[in-house]
This record gives structure tokens, sequence and C-alpha cells, in this order.
């Protein structure tokens, strides 16, 4: 349970972070809530730590052009305490608050939170079902991919050498849309063998726009476009959830086989569509 050695800059601004970073042994530092568990494991060895929660440039929420821009270092607490936030983007906010515990949640960030991409991370759900995009800056420049783009894999993301995350990107959510977010979750650590996120409108009565994110169940999150559809043409829940989990490579670990996060995926899908059909105007 001891790190390798190896050295340690805290930099004060973001230029001089990405300056550091540039070299291949170099890692970003945030919350420390799964890079210090790796390292002290020694799954992950870095030479260089570059801690980036000096970096004020990083942190904090604002709103502009019907956009919610989240900080990378903005803390799981601060998204689901943010009055803006619950305002503008309830699912992130609801997401926040289902992270791991208190501790986690204080510490944890959202930038550190999707540059890991756990499979079983909260975020992505929340994030796939929201469309949103994540603003990435290095030495060379700054670009901003959909979060699609972004997950790659277990622990892999399109993210380059030397590039960091500087911002989650949400939109602001439509008057009338209801959210919702319901996971079935480890409880030694609040990961999520299963979670789903959803977004639902309503025009009449019936469904007009539907977008599903679901984590857990597989090796990266992703949208679960049949269950968005099949909403969209007149299904109903229960027909609904048990599209979630179709088409999707399930994954089996020590808490969960193939069959039964399949089974769970619709179960929780089932409560998630519930509650966001529930919560829409119309
Ligand atoms: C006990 C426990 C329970 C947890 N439960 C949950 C849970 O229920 N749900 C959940 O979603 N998560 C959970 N987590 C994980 C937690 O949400 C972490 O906050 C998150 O995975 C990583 O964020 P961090 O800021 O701590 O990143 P760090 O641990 O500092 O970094 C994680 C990785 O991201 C990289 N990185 C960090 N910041 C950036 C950046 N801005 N740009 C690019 N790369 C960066 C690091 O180099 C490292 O590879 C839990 C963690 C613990 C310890």
């Amino acid at each position: 349970m001891i790190p390798i050695d190896f050295e340690y800059s805290a930099p004060a601004n973001l230029k001089e972070a990405l300056g550091l970073l540039a070299d291949p042994g170099a890692k970003a530092l945030s919350g420390g809530m799964s890079l210090i568990p790796m390292m002290k494991l020694r799954l992950a060895t870095p030479e260089k730590i570059v801690d980036l929660s000096r970096i004020a440039e990083l942190n904090g929420i604002s709103e502009s052009g019907g956009e919610v821009r989240l900080g990378a270092l903005t803390t799981h607490f601060q998204v689901e305490s943010s009055a803006a936030v619950r305002k503008s983007c309830p699912l992130l906010a609801e997401t926040a608050a289902a992270i791991g515990d208190v501790q986690v949640r204080n510490m944890g960030t959202i930038g550190g939170s999707v540059a890991h991409a756990d499979p079983s991370a909260d975020y992505p759900a929340a994030l796939q079902a929201l469309e949103a995009k994540v603003r990435l800056v290095s030495a060379a420049g700054d670009r901003t991919v959909g979060i699609d783009e972004f997950l790659v894999d277990t622990f892999t993301t399109s993210a380059g050498p030397g590039e960091i995350v500087r911002e989650v990107i949400v939109p602001v959510e439509a008057a009338g849309t209801g959210t919702a977010y319901a996971k079935m979750l480890q409880p030694a650590s609040g990961f999520a063998i299963v979670g789903v996120a959803v977004r639902v409108r309503k025009s009449g009565g019936k469904v007009s726009f539907a977008r599903i994110g679901v984590t857990g169940l597989s090796s990266r999150a992703y949208r679960a476009v049949k269950a968005e559809d099949a909403l969209m043409k007149g299904a109903g829940v229960a027909d609904a959830a048990a599209l979630v989990a179709g088409g999707a490579e399930a994954s089996s670990d020590i808490h969960a086989s193939v069959a039964y996060r399949k089974q769970m995926a619709k179960v929780y899908a089932g409560r998630a569509i519930s509650a966001a059909l529930e919560r829409a105007a119309g």
C-alpha cells in the first residue's frame, strides 16, 4: 500500500500545469479519490504528479448561451448543492448526490471522474443522457468533444497525451423536462452495479423526447437509443425498460453476473423512466 517514489508539483496556473503535463511520465491529480488508491496498489506508477487543485481557472460553475459549464475541479458536493445546477440541470445534481459518500463527494471532482472513465461511475450515465460535451486543453491548444466520443472504454478516454479536462458542458434543461437517475449500488463503495439516467419531455400526454444513459452494465456508459425510440413511439415503461440492455455487452465481476446485471438494468431503467415521466410536464 505504498506508492513508488514520485515528484510532486502544485502549479498555481493552467499554463504552468500544462507545461509540466507535457512530460509523458507526468499525471494530473485532482481529488485523488481514484488516483491515490491506484498508486498505493501500484496499478498506477506515475513518475511525476501535477496537482491541479490550486488552479482557480479550473474551478467553478457558470451559465451562458443555454449551457452550464462546470470547471474540472468542481467537486461532486458542489454539483449536488449548487442552486444553479439544481435549477438548470437537475439530472446532474441528482446524479452527483448519488456518488459514494460525503467524504468522496467533498474531494472527488467532475473532471477527475470523467477522465478516469470508470465503467461503474455515475456521471457518465447522466452525461450521456444530457449529450454533454467535454472541453479538453493541452499546451498545444483547446478542443471540445461530445461525451460519447470522449468515453472510449474502461479507464480509457480520447484525451491525447498532455491533454486534460478543462470543463464539462451540459445544456440548460428545457422547461417541462422530467429527469431522474436510478442506480443499484455496490454497498461498500456506492459505485453503480447499474445506473440509468433519463430525460423525457411530453406533448399531449405522449413522450416527444427521450434520452437514456446507462452506466455499470458495460465497459463504458452508453445511450440506450432503442429504448429512447420505443418511448417516443408510444411504448410503455416496461417495454422500453426491457430494451435498455439490448445490444450491450454486459460485464460480469464479483458483484454481479451478466444475467443479473441485465435484469437489474431493466428494473432500474423502469424506475428511472417512471420517475422522469412523473416529473415531466404535459
Ligand atoms: C470509497 C470511494 C467510493 C466511490 N464511490 C463512487 C461512486 O459511487 N460513484 C462514482 O461515480 N464514483 C465513486 N468514486 C470515485 C470518485 O467519484 C472520484 O472522485 C473520481 O473517480 C475521480 O475524481 P478525482 O477528482 O478524485 O480524480 P483523481 O483521483 O485525482 O484522478 C483520477 C484520474 O483522472 C485523472 N485526472 C484527474 N483530473 C483530471 C483532469 N482535470 N483532466 C484529465 N485527467 C484528470 C488522473 O490523472 C487520474 O488518472 C468513489 C471513490 C472512492 C474512494
